[in-house]
């Protein structure tokens, strides 16, 4: 059984299909990236499966709860993070998670367990007795954690929890759910920030005017192996340049693409990445003096605007698997 299942799932707004037959499946212990444009949909998927809003068909499930059907279930099991959240005036860091574990129904020593174990976790410690409207942004989104995490949920939803933060915050936030996902929480968590994503996500879910486009991990698409089809591999040789291009010309599977300093940019038309060793071991073997060979890593913002281009042009997002390519043996 999955921690998030999402089949079908449709909310529209009057004429506005804000989330347009969304299905997906997030395993336990997973960390995974929720990536759109603004109004692409996400924050309205994630409502709909923190039992904050009713979709308008189909169905969501946390650990194999219907959202819709137990709500006070599902919340039991998630712990909510939303994008905004409102901080009450004259009431200090230490009040207001103590009010929200008050809420939860904690009591006694095993409420002040729980705030103390919390604010650890966040270094909120040394800000109990600050005001939670005089807090930094940073300092706010650690106090939003914390309050998520009171009750100890097993899948985090959080709702583009780096915006606005500082980079210092972010790393700090990233260490965070790194710890987190360690912990073997389920983690699932917006943003219309790649690279910030990349690190730290096990898949990426990318959404696209509500529907969604492409889920694969993050590897793949830096990569380049998930979005353009092929291995991309930097040559450079000592000598002359011209080489290299001169040398693909004569290969079956491997394709020039354009002059770099002291070779170019090739790919090699296959996903495994052995295929990447026998090209390099054909080179040295036809004289070519390599002096640097290694894959191109993509930034992931390419990979999606090139899943989007595909889709313009009515291709699939990801290409499909490369015929192997024959032995030049
Ligand atoms: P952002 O990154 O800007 O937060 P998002 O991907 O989270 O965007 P949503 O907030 O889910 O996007 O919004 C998706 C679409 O649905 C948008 O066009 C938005 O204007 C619309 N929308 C969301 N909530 C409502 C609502 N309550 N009433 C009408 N339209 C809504």
């Amino acid at each position: 059984m999955s921690a998030l299942k999402v089949s079908n799932l449709y909310r529209t707004f009057g004429k506005l299909k804000a989330v347009n037959g969304v299905s997906f499946e997030i395993p336990h212990g997973a960390v995974c990236g929720f990536v759109g444009a603004n109004g692409a949909g996400k924050t309205t998927t994630m409502r709909i499966i923190a039992s904050l809003d009713y979709p308008t068909l189909g169905k969501a499930e946390v650990c194999g709860i219907n959202v819709v059907h137990h709500p006070a279930e599902v919340r039991k099991l998630i712990g909510w993070m939303p994008d905004h959240f409102g901080n009450y005036e004259h009431m200090t860091v230490l009040e207001y998670l103590d009010f929200y574990a008050r809420a939860l129904g904690y009591k006694g020593a095993e409420r002040r367990q729980r705030i103390e174990e919390v604010m650890d976790f966040t270094d909120l410690g040394p800000l109990a007795s600050r005001f939670s409207n005089k807090l930094s942004k940073g300092m706010t989104q650690r106090l939003g954690l914390g309050r998520a995490l009171l009750h100890d949920p097993q899948v985090l939803i959080m709702d583009e929890p780096a915006a606005g933060l500082d980079p210092k915050a972010r790393v700090e936030l990233k260490h965070l759910i790194r710890v987190l996902a360690e912990e073997g929480k389920t983690i699932f968590i917006s943003s219309h920030i790649l690279s910030e994503l990349g690190e730290m996500c096990d898949s990426l879910l990318f959404i696209n005017e509500g529907r969604i486009v492409h889920h694969g991990d993050a590897e793949s698409l830096k990569t380049g192996s998930d979005a353009v089809g092929g291995l991309l591999y930097d040559v450079q040789v000592e000598g002359d340049p011209q080489a290299v291009s001169d040398w693909c010309v004569l290969q079956p599977n491997v394709e020039f693409l354009e002059t770099r300093k002291q070779g170019g940019r090739i790919r090699i038309q296959s996903d495994e990445t052995g295929a990447a060793a026998d090209v390099l071991a054909r080179m040295i073997k036809d004289h070519l003096r390599v002096t640097e060979y290694h894959r191109e890593q993509r930034n992931l913002e390419d990979a999606f605007i090139d899943i989007l281009g595909r889709l313009d042009q009515g291709q699939p997002a990801v290409p499909p698997p490369l015929p192997t390519p024959p032995s030049n043996n």
